[in-house]
């Protein structure tokens, strides 16, 4: 996706983008730093007004943003309101509920733009997963401009002996497995491997799993990130700790607040903390 900084270059010059200032605090818990993005106050008004359009934003889609064709099934849009530069959205041509479970198309597509950018992708499956938009839409974030994750310093002790294993040290109900490298490998690219590890990281933390491919039912809402290395899904009890909103992107250890107070809520108690509060107890 060489086009994706010169998209993004145009998108702003038209004002399509609406880059979200913010100043970042480093908290850390448990060995973690977590990354505390404070969205600056002039920013506020425009990104609530925003959050409480009730029109599709992604069908139809302002052509400004669209970066890419994906796949029959998919799109690359830039995401209007980006905090982190390049921040892509892979979105489904057609409409799917954000609720329902990822399809092999979906897993495709998400591979597809981790080849073409060494990035971290999440899903926000469902409302209490921090999702605000119902339209089946992935996330993809580039490492380079995000930085690295704070979260890889708890993953790198992951060492599964089955496919799919837990991570030591964190508080709450989640699995984890490294992806196979050949996984991103644009020569080998697979749907269907990666699309059959999701499904087992479902079932590692209890969630059911459809029977067909193609699924339609609503499931408990989880977090699912994914990086060329490795994989991790982590299911919802709720969306905020206290009037924090949450999403995938707390569990890479990187937190968005809206003012300073939240920020020192998140210090007083601790980001881990706050995590757990959003999760569901580790399994006995
Ligand atoms: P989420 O809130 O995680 O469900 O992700 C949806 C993203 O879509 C949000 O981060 C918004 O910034 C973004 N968004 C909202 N409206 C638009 C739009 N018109 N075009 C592209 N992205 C949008």
């Amino acid at each position: 996706m060489a086009s994706l900084a010169e998209r993004t270059e145009q998108a702003r010059r038209c004002g399509a983008l609406r880059f979200v200032p913010t100043s970042m605090e480093v908290i850390e818990q448990s060995g973690i730093a977590f990354q505390v993005r404070i969205v600056e106050s002039l920013a506020r008004k425009e990104t609530a007004t925003a959050a409480g359009s009730n029109a599709n934003p992604f069908l139809p889609f302002d052509p400004d943003l669209f970066v890419a064709p994906i796949s029959p099934t998919h799109i690359a849009l830039l995401n209007k309101f980006n905090v982190v530069e390049r921040h892509l959205l892979i979105v489904t041509r057609s409409f799917e509920d954000q609720r329902s479970q990822l399809t092999q198309k979906d897993c495709e597509a998400l591979l597809i733009a981790l080849t073409e950018i060494d990035g971290l992708a999440f899903y926000n499956a469902g409302r209490e997963a921090g999702a605000s938009q119902p339209h089946r839409h992935l996330q993809v974030l580039p490492i380079d401009a995000i930085g690295p994750l704070p979260i890889d310093a708890v993953l790198r002790f992951a060492h599964p002996q089955e496919p799919v294993g837990a991570v030591p040290g964190l508080p709450f109900n989640h699995a984890y497995a490294p992806m196979d490298p050949d996984w991103t490998n644009p020569e080998k690219i697979s749907g269907a491997s990666f699309h059959a590890c999701y499904r087992q990281l479902l079932r590692a933390v209890g969630l059911s799993v459809d029977a067909a491919t193609g699924s339609q039912a609503p499931t408990t809402p989880y977090n699912l990130l994914v990086t060329r290395k490795w994989a991790f899904l982590v299911p919802r009890s709720r969306e905020c700790f206290r009037d924090i909103s949450i999403n995938a992107l707390g569990f890479a250890g990187s937190l968005l607040v809206k003012d300073r107070s939240q920020a020192e809520t998140l210090r007083r108690v601790g980001p881990l903390t706050a995590l757990r509060h959003v999760t569901i107890p580790t399994p006995p």
